[in-house]
């Protein structure tokens, strides 16, 4: 199974504070609206049959539905899906999404493919991201689209997503990421066209912790956003 079972437990153990926005997850928050743009302004979500896989506590998956999306959340962690369950229940959405304990290659074993795959800040917590890769492009339909995040891996990165994020402003819990375990566009690129898909855009995006704000940025030195088409 291309899960890291260590990675799994640090976000069962944080389960109970996903949809606290000034908690742990509150970058999560905070560029929620950023990449639901960068979906929206490259793809119709309304109507869309989505899967998000890693949804975690579901913050995107939920947004996708306010914009009238039909998503299917997918995370290996049983806690934050208990909890993303909860909450749309909470918001009265939870008959516009589902949620299923499952990864990206168990759930393309179903014969059910999406308009939007999405899979946000994950690739840098799993073992093998060309696997991965090759499960998204086999859930997407033809035509559908693919949009990822994940962090670069470039000593400016360590820097930011790392020193600065974990330990000197502590944004995030220490040890959330690995350096080792970032990616370069190229990287992420090549393992997309391996797996059938066409590149269409990397796009970077910067995060001011102070401020709490996000906003797209050329280059892609430390977070970015990717779009892939299926052809
Ligand atoms: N995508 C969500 C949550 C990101 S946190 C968002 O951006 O809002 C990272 C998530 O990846 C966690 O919920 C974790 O359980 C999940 N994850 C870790 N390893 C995974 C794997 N191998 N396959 C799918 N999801 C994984």
């Amino acid at each position: 199974m291309n899960v890291d079972p260590a990675e799994i437990q640090k976000f069962e153990s944080l389960a109970q504070k996903w949809w606290d926005k000034d908690g742990e997850f509150r970058p999560l928050h905070d560029i929620n609206d950023i990449r639901v743009r960068f979906i929206a302004d490259r793809a119709t979500i309304g109507g869309a049959e989505v899967l998000d896989v890693g949804c975690g506590g579901g913050i995107l998956t939920e947004s996708l539905a306010s914009h009238g999306a039909v998503p299917t959340g997918i995370d290996p962690a049983l806690g934050p899906l208990t909890v993303a369950k909860l909450h749309a229940v909470e918001m009265g959405l939870q008959h516009r999404l589902s949620y299923y304990q499952s990864t990206a290659e168990e759930y393309s074993q179903e014969t059910k493919q999406f308009d939007i795959v999405t899979a946000m800040e994950i690739l840098e917590h799993v073992p093998d991201f060309s696997e991965t890769m090759r499960a998204l492009a086999d859930l997407t339909k033809s035509g559908g689209d693919v949009f990822l995040s994940t962090i670069n891996r470039k000593p400016v990165a360590y820097l930011f997503a790392i020193l600065g994020a974990e330990y000197v402003l502590n944004v995030l819990p220490r040890g959330t990421h690995e350096y080792r375990k970032f990616i370069k566009p190229s990287e992420l690129s090549q393992a997309a066209r391996e797996a059938g898909l066409i590149v269409r855009q990397v796009k970077g995006y910067s995060y001011n912790p102070f401020s709490r704000s996000a906003s797209l940025v050329s280059n892609p030195n430390v977070n970015y956003l990717f779009h892939a088409q299926k052809p």
